[in-house]
């Protein structure tokens, strides 16, 4: 198969000619490298997806069953088989390939009694087994065809409809909710940290900078909080919504939505006096709180509520606060009540009125150590124990 011209830069090849390597290409289509299948299978493809319409139908059919440079399918008559041939032959010269080595064989059915497959789906004793030589095949197999049993196959339609399992189609409704990016994550400074490496990849890819420090610096995170912040309030606050319409709101003028406080006059930053618009029970806004909760020592309701009101004015935030301190399992942990068991009565030696030495016993005194040099302070401490058991008897 003759390469185009412009086509033979493609097939160039190192080889040596009088002691000196020099380029050569190929002027043909190389056969046996890794691309060669490719190049059959395209050229296959491509004659067999431009034949007349009458061959349509033999194009299809040698298309499926076309495997590299052999082609294995079956036919319902010898009629069909001839005709194929002779128009895949013809469609293929066209692409200077010969189609050659056809082969073809008939199949019979073979009566399950006389089938040596049946017998271990039937089930035998390993004595059946044996005597049936399973391994050697049916004994017809070794003469000629012409006895072979030919049997017409015919199906019994009622007994396999009867082996066909009954199903039961359960048709469920299924939800499937669209999984924000930020809702795989469940720390907000991971999130914006995400974002950061997003943003610097976008802008580098536009600006086409160079790779900058691999540490992100604060001036990145800030304005990463600014997009999320800015996204959440795109997403969650239309102009219809009815939360937004009572409070006063004001964009800045980097399009966050902020609250007019009526502190604004105070000298105070601008987060104080005009604080972030956050939607409640939004994954984000509880997020936030989460963390809030957690930098300040798992602090209750008031303390997360004052510290967040520095900085965003959250919707409902209460509310919101109070449901993840609930969930939180630190807090959970500590809240949970000591196991208690009811206190016993004393028993009747220890509370009747007795004279001094009545009752004795002995308890466990512990380890004493014991310099046996100092004899003086072996006879106090054993003192002070017998006064101090009387003392609580
Ligand atoms: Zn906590």
């Amino acid at each position: 198969m003759e390469l185009r011209e412009p086509d033979r830069d493609f097939l160039r090849f190192l080889w040596w000619e009088n002691e000196k390597i020099q380029e050569f290409r190929h002027n043909q289509v190389v056969f046996g490298v890794t691309c060669s299948p490719y190049l059959l299978g395209a050229v296959l493809g491509y004659h067999l997806s431009h034949v007349p319409k009458e061959l349509k139908a033999m194009a299809n059919k040698l298309q499926k069953a076309l495997y590299v440079d052999n082609c294995v399918t079956s036919f319902s008559d010898d009629n069909e088989l001839n005709e194929i041939i002779v128009q895949s032959i013809y469609v293929l010269a066209e692409a200077n390939m010969n189609l050659r080595m056809w082969y073809s064989s008939q199949w019979s059915y073979i009566p399950g009694k006389l089938n040596p497959a049946d017998l271990a789906s039937r089930g035998c004793t390993p004595q059946q087994l044996l005597r049936s030589r399973w391994w050697e095949g049916p004994a017809f197999l070794k003469g000629s065809p012409e006895p072979w049993p030919n049997c017409e196959f015919n199906v019994d339609e009622e007994s396999v409809n009867s082996e066909l399992k009954k199903e039961k189609v359960l048709d469920l409704p299924v939800k499937t909710e669209v999984r924000e990016w930020f809702e795989k994550f469940s720390n907000i400074s991971k999130i914006i940290r995400v974002l950061c490496w997003v943003l610097r990849f976008v802008d580098n890819t536009r600006k086409k900078l160079k790779p900058s420090s691999e540490v992100l610096d604060n001036l990145e995170k800030k304005e990463a909080e600014k997009v999320l912040w800015r996204m959440v309030q795109r997403k969650s606050f239309s102009e219809k919504n009815h939360s937004i319409k009572k409070l006063l709101v004001i964009k800045d003028n980097e399009g966050i939505i902020r609250v007019k406080t009526k502190i604004i006059e105070r000298d105070d930053i601008l987060d104080f006096r005009f604080p972030i618009l956050l939607p409640t029970k939004h994954h984000l806004t509880t997020c936030l709180i989460r963390q809030c909760h957690l930098t300040n020592c798992h602090a209750g309701v008031q303390i997360i509520a004052a510290k967040l009101r520095e900085r965003y004015w959250i919707i409902a935030a209460k509310q919101n606060i109070r449901s993840v301190v609930k969930n939180c399992i630190v807090r959970k942990r500590f809240a949970a009540k000591s196991l208690t068991a009811p206190p016993i009565h004393l028993p009747l030696d220890q509370i009747r009125e007795s004279a001094v030495f009545e009752i004795t016993g002995i308890d466990l005194c512990g380890l004493l150590f014991i310099n046996p040099k100092a004899k003086v302070g072996l006879f106090c401490s054993l003192a002070l124990f017998i006064v101090q058991y009387i003392w609580i008897q």
